[in-house]
């Protein structure tokens, strides 16, 4: 059971609206997760003919509400007055063990008021990917929404060819967009408008309650923990592929994972969408980006803030400049980190700078780089120096590169240093050809590999044979080199 509450539903009208589930034929449970479900408050586990029941939405869970969000978008780079949840269902909120109230909503459970032309499903393959991703970002600390559970609805849906479809339950902080707020304040509702900012000033960001201004420090706190958030994806190699303003959520997590992927080798201009024909949300673009969305966030929240006129865009304009250099603090930190240095080393960036050269010169892959490195740094052997060498084409070059960094890392080499060095490196990433076989094999009804894969993935420091096998880098034929939406 989960204890539902909707507070979102106390918003006026226009920000949601009422809907049910649509019931699917054959529902079967593929994963349901029993940890995220304890932190939720769910004592017992219902059977799995329930679990499948409700996260199918075939039968609502008791105490659910189901609503569809509305909210607008700039889809790159473009207006879209009206988007909403066209697929989705916001079941109600549950406040978690922590004190803090978080959505449970239904993804791919048929058609609502927000629809437009789509057939409000998923496909099984967007699911999946979701799932894991969200789950390994989840394990290696990066803010995410989380995956409750996946159902097989049983029943095709039609995208290029009929694929089987899939219910997946995602848990969020909230589903809140810079969208959302583009939603209201298109509609020039200045009282919804307000509703919402206040709503999300005592959901996520209540010391900004008492500023002088806290319309202005709310519009500084999101751009804060975007900052974190974007630095963090690209210590990861992390490409989200669709950072629509719809897609950038409020409270800073990690949302929508469509076209996402993770880079291989090292490749600061890399893109994988198969719609970012504009190389708009290339890997090195995202900050610009975010800020970007932050600039559009910006301009909903003008009619709310106390000052009139010039005076208030030139304080919001200075919030967004400071993207920059918060953003820069964040990546400065990580560098050092994922270099296992001090955090006030001022060689993390310029070392780092050398090492994203020489991994793309010499075509390395990110996420075996630094496991290496981690390695190396941990034993300092001959053995690990080789194994990390062996990942370029241009060892006399790395080589020498090592040689500075081992300088500025022998100097501050503790225990607690590599444990922090290990954190910042995981040994596995949710590798885009293993995601894809996963998927091959649950298109074929074996979802052995999928289970494999999340065990694995949610455990990213684990040096087993099986995470080993499942960490290595995709050979020539394996690569993935365009991912697609899925919708
Ligand atoms: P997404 O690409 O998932 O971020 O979705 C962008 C917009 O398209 C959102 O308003 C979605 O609700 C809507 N959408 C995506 N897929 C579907 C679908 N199969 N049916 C209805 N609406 C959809
Ligand atoms: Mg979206």
């Amino acid at each position: 059971m989960l204890p539902f509450e909707h507070q979102f539903a106390t918003l006026p009208e226009p920000l949601w609206a009422a809907c049910q589930p649509t019931p699917v034929s054959h529902p079967t449970l593929i994963a349901f997760n029993e940890r995220l479900a304890e932190t939720l408050g769910m004592k017992e586990k219902p059977d799995d003919a329930t679990l499948t029941q409700w996260f199918s939405g075939n039968q609502l869970p008791p105490g659910a509400e189901p609503r569809a969000l509305g909210y607008a978008g700039h889809q790159f780079g473009n207006f879209v007055p009206q988007l909403g949840d066209g697929r989705a269902l916001l079941l109600g909120e549950v406040v978690d063990q922590r004190g803090v109230r978080r959505d449970v909503q239904l993804k791919g459970s048929g058609r609502t008021p927000f629809s437009r032309g789509g057939d409000g499903r998923s496909p099984l393959g967007p699911v999946l990917r979701e799932y894991l991703v969200s789950e390994f970002m989840a394990a290696v600390g990066v803010p995410t929404t989380r995956a409750l559970a996946a159902v097989a609805t049983g029943e095709r849906v039609v995208r290029q060819l009929p694929e089987p479809g899939a219910v997946f339950t995602r848990v969020a902080s909230s589903h809140i967009r810079v969208g959302t707020f583009q939603f209201a304040a298109v509609r020039r509702v200045e009282q919804a408008l307000k509703a919402l900012a206040d709503h999300v000033i005592a959901r996520h960001y209540p010391e900004a309650a008492s500023a002088e201004d806290p319309y202005l420090a709310l519009l500084e706190a999101v751009a804060a923990r975007q900052a974190t958030l974007v630095a963090k994806w690209m210590s990861l190699g992390f490409i989200h592929g669709v950072m629509n303003t719809d897609n950038c959520s409020i409270a800073g997590e990690t949302i929508d994972y469509g076209p996402c992927a993770f880079m291989e080798q090292f490749d600061p201009q890399k893109v994988f969408s198969s719609i970012d024909q504009g190389r708009r949300y290339a890997f090195d673009n995202q900050p610009t980006i975010a800020q970007w969305n932050l600039a559009r966030f910006a301009e909903t929240l003008l009619p709310l803030m106390r000052e009139d006129g010039d005076a208030v865009v030139e304080q919001a304009t200075d919030i967004i400049r400071r993207f920059e250099p918060l953003f820069d603090a964040e990546q400065r930190r990580l560098h050092a980190d994922k270099l296992g240095l001090t955090a006030d080393s001022d060689q993390a960036v310029p070392l780092m700078k050398g090492l994203e050269s020489h991994m793309h010169q010499g075509r390395m892959d990110m996420t075996a780089t630094f496991d290496a490195l981690t390695h190396y740094a941990e034993t300092l052997s001959e053995q690990h120096k080789e194994a990390l060498l062996a990942l370029t084409t241009e060892p006399r070059e790395l080589a020498a590169w090592l040689a500075t960094w081992q300088v500025e890392q022998a100097a501050s080499q503790n225990s607690e240093r590599l444990a922090t060095m290990r954190r910042a490196n995981p040994v596995i990433i949710p590798r885009n050809h293993r995601v894809q076989e996963v998927i091959d094999a649950a298109y074929e009804g074996d979802f052995a590999p999928f289970h494999t894969l999340l065990a694995v993935v949610t455990q990213p420091y684990d040096e087993s044979e099986e995470a080993r096998r499942l960490a290595a880098p995709a050979t020539e034929n394996e690569q993935v080199l365009r991912t697609f939406c899925g919708t």
